[in-house]
């Protein structure tokens, strides 16, 4: 039987979480011949969040999956600047992909919302169940049983876990390592005042000596708009601002044109707070007929702001790779998950060490170092060799992955 060939029978695949992850796995799986249930804790499938950017791999991956991607975002020419607006690299699209995908290669500005509100759409009728957490699982080699908190059980022949950084999934196969504080936080917030005037279609991602202060074009619902952020050093057990725009403004106001004017005139309700945690690297994701996808398997800074386009990457490869797997066979099972997890490991990797990297770099270099360090940003090639042109090509590379 050959991988592209529909499965000898109709497996069952359950998927806890109903994000970005759980979400493109269903998409997959169900296009792979199997049924597949989502069994998401909430009400809804809601994403925890407002501001989002994608790039081409995940758009591509959406599209093979049935998912409307029809003006879906801006798209953005993305640049890092200092807070002089100086640019010290741009991301480097290849004119191929740009003719394909659109100014800056298709790397795009949406809100959540909208992400969520298509692939959901996308999902037949019933797969998504809602108010349905998860309180614990087994697996032996014949199936894996789910054990909701309402006191229910469900049968599987494979189980993902895309339930997120705070995985029961992956504390049940591999234990619970200790999260990685970044010592960073993000205040983020949109508007879609139409008076700001400058430019337009970009994702500028701002640094001074130690905030970063961004922006991006964003289009939601076919109404334009932007998103913007700030990201400082903080204590991650220290209480949260108590105003949060308030905090915003003032760490936004040193910087260029549209920074200031966007958070000036950003409603208090359209602002949020995160603070930056991974969990660092998991060798091995897939243990009998259980995998993990999403921030289940490599929970990401949003420093890469690929976290949801590589969950989405994954429920896709996942779903591929069960295509054509008789589900009740253990063994070709666990050879087809551990066959989606090898490639994605290296990738996801690269993307989160980078990440993490990138904040501590901007973050928490020694005080007396931050001159050096903004010298060869704004006077070398440095930036503009990782984030400008090694990090997009690594990217891309995906694209090439993703094909039917
Ligand atoms: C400030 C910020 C900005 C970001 N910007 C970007 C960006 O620009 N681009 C990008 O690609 N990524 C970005 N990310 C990262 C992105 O948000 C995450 O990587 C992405 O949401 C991960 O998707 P997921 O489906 O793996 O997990 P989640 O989105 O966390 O979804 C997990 C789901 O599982 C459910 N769940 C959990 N436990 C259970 C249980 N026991 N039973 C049932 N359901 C359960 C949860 O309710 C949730 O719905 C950003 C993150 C932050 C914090």
């Amino acid at each position: 039987m050959s991988a592209s060939s529909p499965s000898p029978r109709r497996g069952r695949v359950a998927v806890i979480g109903g994000g970005p992850a759980g979400m493109a796995t269903a998409l997959s799986v169900h296009q792979a011949g199997h049924d597949v249930a989502i069994f998401e804790r909430y009400r809804e499938a809601r994403p925890a969040g407002n501001v989002l950017n994608l790039w081409p791999p995940p758009l591509k991956a959406l599209g093979l999956m049935g998912v409307d991607t029809t003006d879906l975002g801006a798209p953005c020419l993305s640049q890092f600047r200092n807070d002089k607006g100086r640019v010290r690299a741009t991301i480097k699209s290849d004119p191929e992909i740009e003719k394909q995908y659109g100014r800056g290669g298709g790397f795009i500005g949406l809100l959540r919302p909208e992400l969520y509100e298509r692939m959901l759409a996308a999902l037949p009728p019933g797969v998504l169940r809602t108010n349905q957490s998860v309180d614990r699982i087994e697996q032996d080699e014949r199936a894996v049983t789910l054990h909701l908190a309402d006191g229910s059980t469900y049968e599987a022949d494979v189980l993902v876990g895309a339930d997120g950084i705070d995985s029961v999934v992956r504390r049940t196969l591999w234990g619970d390592g200790p999260k990685r504080e970044h010592r960073l936080h993000a205040i983020a917030g949109y508007t879609f005042a139409d008076d700001i005037g400058g430019e337009t279609g970009y994702c500028v991602i701002g640094h001074g000596r130690e905030v970063q202060g961004s922006w991006t074009s964003i289009r939601y619902k076919g109404r334009d708009g932007y998103q913007w952020w700030v990201l400082e050093a903080c204590d991650p057990d220290a209480p949260a601002p108590a105003d949060l725009l308030a905090r915003a403004k003032q760490l936004g106001r040193t910087f260029p044109h549209p920074l200031p004017q966007l958070i000036e005139r950003t409603e208090a309700q359209h602002v949020q707070r995160w603070v930056l945690r991974d969990r660092g690297f998991l060798p091995q994701w897939s243990q009998g007929r259980i995998t993990l996808a999403g921030d289940a398997a490599h929970a990401t800074s949003p420093y890469a702001a690929y976290g949801a386009g590589m969950a989405i990457e994954d429920g896709y490869f996942i779903g591929r790779r069960l295509r054509g797997v008789d589900l009740t066979d253990f063994a070709a099972v666990r050879q087809a998950l551990q066959a989606y997890e090898e490639p994605r490991k290296p990738h996801t990797a690269f993307q989160v060490t980078m990440a993490y990297r990138n904040g501590q770099m901007f973050h928490h270099t020694p005080r007396l170092l931050r001159p050096v360090r903004d010298f060869i940003f704004d006077r070398t090639p440095f930036l503009q060799k990782v984030v400008g042109d090694t990090n997009p090509a690594e990217i891309n590379k995906q694209l090439a992955l993703i094909t039917d």
